[in-house]
């Protein structure tokens, strides 16, 4: 079914973002039934965090998990896509928001803004996605209107301005008065919310009104002069002159709309469809992308322009029942299907079998597909998350290729001793989908050591091996992703010098170590082995490259612990060469002696993974959550308090915050929450060895 192309100003490419349990799922459900796509309503299943995760995913099927999914409103064509809701997937949060225009900021009417919803906020921030936030849940006992928006203002630092007012009562009352329109509409069970009835704005909201309509047109005249004319001669404004301005100040990102409803009593989502569509950035208004030259590094810039060279990045890897799907954002020219495109990543070209547009539950193959789209493409054999795809001429990375370290890594076998091979090639298809999703296999016990951002994010992979392989597989207990580093530098040398099985071998060889080039903390793993040639390096050069790639395999092992090793810079700095008697296998046993002389004159460090986090707790509670932060060598940046609430943040090592859910708990009495995010490595105090079950060495 090819649908008529829509213009670009008719769409919208929006993600719906919420701490979880605020009701992003409820939401999400009731915009595919309001538009039409569903014509029932999903149930939503309760249950710890990591379950309801898993459970939305096997619950939902094609509709949320399909990374995007269409949804006609007014004429508009909604891309909703899908933001994992955890920071476990920080790589992924990051690279959905980078592909958006807009956003939704689903909010629990009862908790208000949480450290997560504020995490999130921050990092929408930083790719300049546009928001409308909507206070979920105000059918609950204690919630509050008018409370979320005040923290919204305190906690967002934005003008967030409520655009409605909602009259909800427990099962009395549900209605919203239109603060653009002044007009209200009651939303009735009997239909299931379908069709809202206007009705006067009872007389007891009358007042407030009439404040927050002051307060609206306040904030709009702050930058539009018309709505400023309107007010200083105390006319009243058009509604559409007001939506205008509100799509403006949206659209530059100075003002939040705030909506209020009940998702699951079906209050308030068609309003908010309308919001959407009437303020949020079409692709068309969000403008270019930038992106590094793929060879020399200079910074690029494409606009969304048809004609210029195409440019894509790829979001997420989804395997269909029969294909992958690699969904894209297009950035600049059109695709096509049978065209060849450019991945810079890998230095291959790909080609492009179909362009897709995903449905709820069907696709439709297109002609083309322009700047601001949002596709999913088939036939790629080597492109992944993360990946540009472009012209080979004019080659651009839009993304540097750099993942954060895993943090975590778990022990992973088959129950089955039959299901080895097929283990292998899940996990290596899991880790090909997932740059942050690493695999390794322990020579010694066969046993794989899978690695990661979080325990949910391994806790996800094993729950498709389950789902998506019929694997069945016993796993450890989570660990810290220890990393091993050079302090400062050393050296060695190696020589060979004997007969075997006849045959004279010689090399001799001598080199020096260094820590690689100083980087940030988070891009610790990214360091590679670098491996120099000194003038006075004696090894012949038609050997040079074997004992290289012996050296970088060495390497790869931290010396102490055998922990993955940071890179190295190996200077060859000098040797000896006797002609006649050089041979590749003298050279190579000489270099790797001489590396482990130098690791074993070398200072190695072991580093371990440190989180920053932020938690927001109730005044009462913040002393004991503190005592317990200093107690885990907790690094406190800052203690602020918002409203009724304080919030700390700092960082604090991996290891101390293993099951901080079940802490913070009961340090709180279940009223805290919290947000942790990688933050790159530090070093373990030697003192501290013995404690994580490393002995001196
Ligand atoms: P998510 O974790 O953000 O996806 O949140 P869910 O949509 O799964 O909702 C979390 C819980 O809140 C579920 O039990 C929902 O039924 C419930 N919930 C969602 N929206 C509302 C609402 O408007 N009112 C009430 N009372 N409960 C809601
Ligand atoms: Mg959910």
């Amino acid at each position: 079914m090819a649908a008529a192309p829509i213009p670009l100003e008719r769409m919208r490419n929006l993600g719906i973002v919420a701490h979880i349990d605020a009701g992003k799922t409820t939401v999400s459900e009731r915009i595919l039934f309001y538009t039409g796509v569903e014509s029932r309503m999903g149930e939503v299943h309760e249950g710890t965090a990591t379950m309801d995760y898993m459970a939305e995913e096997r619950a939902r099927g094609i509709t949320i998990t399909a990374a995007a999914t269409s949804v006609p409103w007014r004429g508009h064509e909604i891309h909703l896509i899908d933001t994992p809701g955890h920071v476990d997937f920080t790589v992924e949060v990051e690279r959905c928001l980078r592909i958006l225009d807009g956003a939704v900021l689903v909010l629990n009417g009862v908790a208000g803004v949480q450290a997560q919803s504020e995490t999130v906020w921050r990092q929408m921030k930083r790719h300049g996605v546009r928001a409308l936030a909507f206070v979920n849940q105000l059918d609950r006992p204690g919630a509050d209107f008018l409370r979320c928006v005040g923290d919204l203002k305190k906690r967002l630092g934005l003008p967030a301005v409520p655009v409605q007012y909602p009259l909800v009562s427990g099962r009395e009352r549900r209605a919203l008065v239109d603060l653009v329109t002044r007009r209200a509409f009651e939303f009735h069970e009997e239909d299931q919310g379908r069709t809202p009835r206007e009705i006067p704005v009872p007389a007891e909201v009358e007042d407030e009104v009439a404040v927050l309509r002051a307060e609206l047109l306040d904030a709009l005249a702050e930058e539009s002069e018309p709505v400023l004319a309107a007010v200083l001669e105390e006319r009243e404004p058009e509604p559409a002159l007001l939506r205008a301005a509100l799509r403006a100040r949206v659209l530059s990102g100075t003002l939040v709309p705030v909506l209020g409803g009940a998702a699951l009593r079906n209050l308030g989502i068609q309003p908010l469809l309308d919001a959407v569509v009437d303020y949020l950035p079409s692709p068309a208004e969000v403008g270019g992308v930038r992106g590094v030259h793929a060879h020399s590094g200079a910074v690029l810039e494409r606009s969304p322009d048809p004609r210029g060279p195409a440019c894509a990045l790829c979001f997420k890897l989804v395997a269909d029942a029969n294909e992958d799907l690699l969904f894209a954002r297009v950035y600049s020219g059109v695709l096509k299907p049978g065209m060849k495109l450019y991945n810079p990543r890998v230095k291959r070209m790909e080609r492009i079998a179909r362009v897709l547009r995903m449905h709820a539950d069907q696709k439709s193959a297109l002609g083309e597909a322009f700047p601001g789209e949002i596709v999913a493409l088939t036939g790629c054999k080597f492109s992944v998350t993360g990946d540009t795809l472009c012209e080979h001429e004019e080659p651009i990375l839009l993304e540097r290729t750099v993942f954060p370290a895993p943090v975590l890594t778990r022990v992973i076998e088959p129950r089955s001793g039959a299901d080895r091979d097929k283990l292998r090639a899940a996990l290596e298809r899991l880790a090909f989908e997932d740059p942050t999703f690493t695999v390794r296999q322990d020579e010694e016990t066969g046993q794989w050591l899978v690695a990661g951002m979080g325990e949910l994010h391994l806790e996800v992979k094993e729950h498709r091996l389950a789902q998506d392989f019929h694997l069945a597989v016993n796993s450890g207990q989570p660990r810290v992703a220890y990393r091993e580093a050079l302090v400062g530098s050393a050296s060695g040398s190696g020589r060979v010098d004997r007969v075997l099985g006849g045959v004279h071998v010689f090399g001799a060889v001598e080199l020096e170590l260094g820590p690689p080039a100083p980087r940030s903390a988070s891009e610790i793993a990214s360091a590679r082995t670098v491996i120099d040639w000194d003038e006075r390096c004696a090894i012949p050069g038609d050997l040079r490259a074997a004992v290289a790639e012996g050296l970088r395999l060495e390497a790869e092992v931290g010396p102490r612990f055998g922990f993955p090793l940071d890179g190295v810079h190996i200077r060859l700095a000098g040797g000896e060469s006797r002609p006649g008697l050089d041979s590749e296998p003298g050279f190579v046993q000489a270099a790797s002696q001489a590396l482990r002389s130098a690791f074993a004159a070398a200072e190695v460090a072991l580093l371990e993974p440190l989180m920053d986090f932020e938690i927001g707790a109730p005044p009462e509670a913040m002393s004991a959550i503190l005592g317990d932060l200093n107690a885990k060598q907790a690094d406190i940046r800052e203690l602020a308090a918002e409203g009724e609430w304080r919030i700390v943040t700092g960082s604090v090592p991996l290891f101390h915050v293993f099951g901080y859910a079940t802490t913070l708990r009961s340090l709180s009495q279940g009223r805290a929450s919290f947000a942790l995010t990688p933050a790159g490595f530090r070093r373990v105090p030697e003192a501290e060895l013995g404690a994580r079950g490393l002995a001196w060495s």
